[in-house]
């Protein structure tokens, strides 16, 4: 089985926090789409028949294209690929977008996911992202989702950002609840390099995030959202029994996966990581050239032990060490263990053959890794 991820690049607006590759300028969206038309058509040979069973377009904001050119987008991929019956197609989507008539449009192609960036149910939080959409948008756009009949819903909430109070963190988490979706990602706010988010900081232009806010606000996240059903089956993302991201899933296991779009990955399941180029006007040129429009590299055994490593310690299920010593052999296990020791033991636990972080050691997961590579 393997995954198609569709990258389109292009957004209304540009948060301030955002390191990803789009454009605010629809000008090439036509001849863009073209070029990711005959992407999908060329690569059809690389997963060797694997049936595909998750599609998701990602951005950018994928929910700017209209339905036919969605629908066209995926009637390419059943042409090309062999695509499972019960597939998973999730569609990222920006709340102003999602009025009753693009919902109703939606409901006739074969998107039956949704995963909605709402980032906070409070104005002044949007404004300090410079996000396009307004609360009142936010709310309506999930309620209107759920009145046409789509169950299979996910929202995007970002916290620690400065103007987040606890209490209002408090009040996103219930507003969240009560709009019973069954899956929710929760991602503390990054000052990534060159965004303008790190800008406005350096010239104190936009107040600083905190680290100790920022747990404060993980710590309150897992508070709310366990008791009521949700299990965290990965640091950032909570699901109801049933809803976890199969997408997603399926990459933290290792599947393969084939990455349409300026600045999408892929991975061959073995050792091979390939990217497309992250610049709209060269991928459209040289793709229309039959030029190369990508990198790749191949994975050592050192580099898929750390990127294994990565994904699993951020798992409910965590590292299994008679997985890594099957897979990499006694040397690394040893490795990982000899790291553990210089842990405290409230940071995680090892029963079973099973290392899982705690509530601790999720707060410093990041660190814990890097501290267990090779
Ligand atoms: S909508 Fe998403 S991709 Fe676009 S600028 Fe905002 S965070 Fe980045």
């Amino acid at each position: 089985m393997a995954g198609i991820y569709i990258h389109i690049p292009f957004c209304k607006q540009a948060c301030h926090y955002c390191d990803f590759h789009f454009s605010t300028s629809l000008k090439l969206k036509e001849p863009l789409l073209l070029a990711l038309h005959q992407e999908i058509a060329s690569r059809k040979d690389e997963l060797s028949m694997d049936p595909i069973e998750t599609i998701y377009f990602g951005g950018g904001t994928p929910s700017i294209l209209e339905i036919d050119e969605i629908k066209k987008i995926l009637e390419l991929v059943y042409m090309h690929y062999q695509v499972v019956d019960e597939v998973e197609i999730t569609l990222e989507s920006n709340p102003d977008d999602l009025s009753p008539k693009k919902i109703k449009g939606l409901r006739t192609s074969m998107i039956n996911r949704f995963s909605i960036g709402v980032q906070s149910f409070f104005e002044e939080d949007l404004q300090y992202m410079n996000r396009v959409h307004s609360v009142s948008e936010a709310e309506r756009s999930v309620k209107s989702v759920q009145d046409a009949g789509f169950e299979n819903i996910t929202i995007d909430l970002i916290y620690g950002t400065p103007t987040l109070s606890k209490e209002h963190w408090e009040e996103n988490l219930r507003k969240t609840i009560s709009l019973e979706v069954p899956h929710v990602s929760c991602y503390a706010l990054t000052v990534e390099e060159n965004t303008p988010l790190e800008h406005l900081i350096r010239r104190k232009k936009l107040p600083l995030v905190e680290d100790a806010q920022v747990a404060d606000h993980f710590l309150m996240l897992v508070e709310q959202l366990i008791p009521v059903g949700f299990e965290q089956y990965e640091i950032s993302n909570f699901s109801k029994p049933g809803y976890r991201s199969r997408h997603n899933t399926a990459y933290w296991s290792g599947k393969a996966y084939l990455g349409f779009g300026p600045g999408a990955h892929s991975f061959n399941g073995k050792d091979q990581r390939r990217w497309n180029l992250s610049n709209n006007a060269l991928y459209v040129q040289k793709t229309a050239a039959k030029e190369t429009y990508w990198d790749q590299e191949i994975l050592t055994e050192k580099d898929r032990y750390n990127e294994f490593i990565m994904t699993q310690i951020r798992l409910q299920e965590g590292i299994s060490l008679d997985l890594v010593e099957r897979k990499f052999g006694q040397s690394y296990k040893q490795h990982l263990l000899n790291g553990l020791e210089g842990f405290s033991k409230d940071a995680y636990t090892l029963l079973d053959n099973k290392m899982v972080l705690t509530i601790q050691g999720k707060l410093i997961s990041d660190r814990l890794a890097s501290d267990l590579f090779f």
